[in-house]
């Protein structure tokens, strides 16, 4: 089935805001096994927006649209698309009462434009929306299945979740399923090496890798007559993924993600931990503290950007910063142990680097990073050279320190190795 993509939005097309509507659908299809040939992004123009949803109706099964659902002039996806389809438009008893209720919730009156979203095109699949109020639709046609969605991300992503991916599943009579193998600690083009021969040689189940900030995730899908069988095909699949990076990967479960595999890990050897943090600016913390349960073993943390407060604080040693500076192995060393000791945790993780833009020297140029884990009196540090802005640095140095306190947990605890791809 091939499917095709419509983002409806002048914004879009000014740069204003970011498409990651589109990033986000195509890899969900993906993930479904759908084919995605084209996505176009299209401004609040009626006559535009009929011409991209013909020509993308004459060569896809499937398009799927986001925005413009909402009550305002400029919103006209749904109006265009009724046209385009042959329908009229009428009023849908059930999303009328159901923005009566949004609004009523929330002590407010609705506006005449509200209502406009309760009309939708006739016959039309109607997709409820459970963070806000215009609802999506399906508009089912000879040549295609037209799907609409609302633009904003958070309305988009539960319909998507909720109502699109069981009705996409639903037109095939094949079952879709795939698991992901999370891995961190390996570059992303040495992943897609490690795995090049499986990706050439794919058939079914077929794999997909997806570069994320300090992680590489690969996607095994399978279709199958039924779900057994589908999850009999990706098991060898997933085995071989096993095989090729050990210990480099931290779950095959959707839902966990790094920092969560991290405090899972302190917590089933019972240790505390705790940040000392200086370009990152508690970033590390903050995700950290995204994981719930996470008090249990998290007490307290420091930012120490200044020299003075890497001293006062954690009592990194004045000569260690003029002999080697803040961006140093010594200094992060000292880092660690400082926070180790004041905190009295087990596993002390210490970041200092230069995020940029400026600050850099040939020496000690933007995006070198050091980190140093102390766990239990040993001490690990490593140096990075990270590419990108001051955000991207500064991610980069997180996920790395996330990766390095796994990895040193192992190491001390459960005495597994680390082989290829170490960062
Ligand atoms: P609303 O009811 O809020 O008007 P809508 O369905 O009409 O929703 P738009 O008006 O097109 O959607 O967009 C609303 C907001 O959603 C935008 O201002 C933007 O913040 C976000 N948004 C829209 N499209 C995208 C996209 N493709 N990627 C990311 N964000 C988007």
């Amino acid at each position: 089935m091939k499917v095709e993509l419509i983002c409806v939005g002048t914004e879009l097309l000014l740069g204003s805001i970011v498409n990651t509507n589109a990033a986000y659908l195509a890899e969900k299809c993906a993930g479904l096994g759908l084919t995605c040939h084209f996505q176009t992004v299209v401004g609040d123009n009626e006559d535009r927006l009929a011409m991209v949803l013909q020509t993308a109706m004459g060569r896809s099964d499937i398009v799927i649209l986001s925005g413009g659902l909402g009550p305002t002039e400029d919103d006209l996806t749904k109006e265009t698309a009724a046209k385009v389809c042959g329908r009229t438009l009428v009023m849908h008893e059930e999303s009328r009462e159901r923005i009566r209720l949004f609004f009523a919730d929330r002590g407010m009156e609705p506006t005449e434009n509200n209502w406009k979203q309760a009309m939708l095109p006739e016959g039309a699949v109607v997709l409820e929306n459970h963070n806000g109020t215009a609802p999506g639709m399906i508009l089912e046609t000879e040549q295609a299945k037209v799907i609409l969605l609302p633009g904003p991300p958070g309305e988009l992503t539960l319909m998507f979740e909720e109502s699109v991916v069981p009705y996409l599943a639903a037109l095939t009579s094949q079952v879709i399923c795939s698991q992901t193998v999370k891995i961190c600690g390996v570059g992303e083009s040495k992943a897609e090496m490690m795995v090049k021969d499986l990706i050439d040689g794919q058939t079914n189940p077929t794999i997909a890798t997806y570069a994320k900030t300090g992680e590489v995730h690969i996607r095994v899908t399978a279709n199958a007559q039924d779900r057994k069988t589908a999850l009999k095909l990706i098991k060898p699949m997933v085995k071989e993924l096993k095989t090729r990076f050990g210990n480099h990967i931290y779950t095959t479960d959707e839902e966990t993600t790094l920092e969560k595999s991290v405090v899972d890990l302190a917590m089933a050897n019972k240790l505390t931990i705790t940040c000392a943090e200086s370009c990152t600016g508690g970033m590390l913390s903050a995700r950290l503290i995204n994981v719930a349960g996470i008090s249990d073993i998290y007490k307290s943390g420091v930012i120490t950007y200044s020299n003075k407060a890497k001293r006062r604080l954690l009592g990194v040693k004045k000569s260690t910063l003029q002999k080697h500076g803040a961006v140093s192995e010594k200094t992060a060393e000292e880092m660690a142990k400082g926070a180790a000791v004041m905190f009295k945790a087990d596993v002390a993780v210490a970041i200092t680097g230069i995020a940029g833009p400026d600050g850099g020297t040939e020496a000690k140029p933007v995006g070198l990073v050091y980190i140093a884990c102390h766990v239990k009196g040993k001490v690990t540090v490593r140096e990075y050279r990270f590419s990108g802005n001051r955000t991207k640095v500064r991610e980069s140095a997180v996920s790395a320190a996330l990766s390095l306190m796994r990895e040193c947990i192992l190491v001390y605890y459960s005495k597994v190795t680390f082989g290829k791809g170490e960062s």
